[in-house]
């Protein structure tokens, strides 16, 4: 299975994810963590550039998709068929967030690529943390250094959450929006009875 971990940043996904995959690890499943960008050599150098280095916004999405091509094809899919379960933090509803709501990049666009790149792969899972962009900034000053994407304003967090909620409108079988202001026992709660419900 595929599963991934989304939200604007400082909404608390990266906790979450080490306890989830060390969950389903004592459950005896065999998981592998990974990450977008990155997951793959190639894809963490991607990663490099794109945290680091000012660019266009449509080289920021093209980049984005080569990191996820190489990720898929090197990691993600062999591993999948491979019986393993992949959980990643961040995948395809990240750049509708961020390059398409946060950027206003053309949803067009962002479609096409994402059908080009994985038009026969959604994950089984996606679990959207969600929580107001004031609230996740109060989170990420206290945290740590931030990259050229936590640099931006205010307005462009509202946005990336608005496109994250509206992505999670449009497949309420797939995603499971996690209050991200709940406390982090009942947010365990919540994960723990969803890996039951997602056939185990
Ligand atoms: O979640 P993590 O901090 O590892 O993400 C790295 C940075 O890349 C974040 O600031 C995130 O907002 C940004 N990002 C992005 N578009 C993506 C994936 C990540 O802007 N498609």
């Amino acid at each position: 299975r595929f599963v991934t971990f989304e939200g604007i940043d400082g909404a608390g996904k990266s906790t979450h994810i080490d306890w989830y995959v060390d969950r389903l690890r004592a459950r005896g499943i065999d998981a592998i963590r990974s990450r977008e960008p990155g997951g793959t050599p190639l894809a963490e150098r991607l990663r490099e550039l794109l945290l680091n280095e000012p660019m266009s916004m449509d080289t920021e999405l093209m980049l984005m998709f080569a990191a996820r091509r190489d990720h898929l094809e090197r990691l993600v899919r062999p591993a999948l068929a491979a019986g393993r379960w992949v959980v990643c933090d961040r995948f395809t509803d990240s750049t509708w967030a961020y390059q398409g709501g946060g950027r206003g990049g053309s949803a067009e666009r962002i479609a096409w690529l994402e059908q080009w790149v994985h038009g026969d792969l959604q994950p089984d899972r996606t679990y959207l943390f969600d929580l107001p962009a004031e609230l996740a900034a109060e989170r990420r000053a206290s945290a740590r250094t931030a990259d050229r994407f936590e640099r931006e304003d205010e307005a462009f967090f509202r946005r990336v959450r608005e496109a994250y909620r509206q992505r999670a409108g449009q497949s309420p079988g797939r995603f499971l929006v996690v209050d991200g202001r709940r406390t982090i026992e009942d947010i365990q709660k919540l994960l723990e009875n969803d890996i039951a419900s997602i056939g185990i």
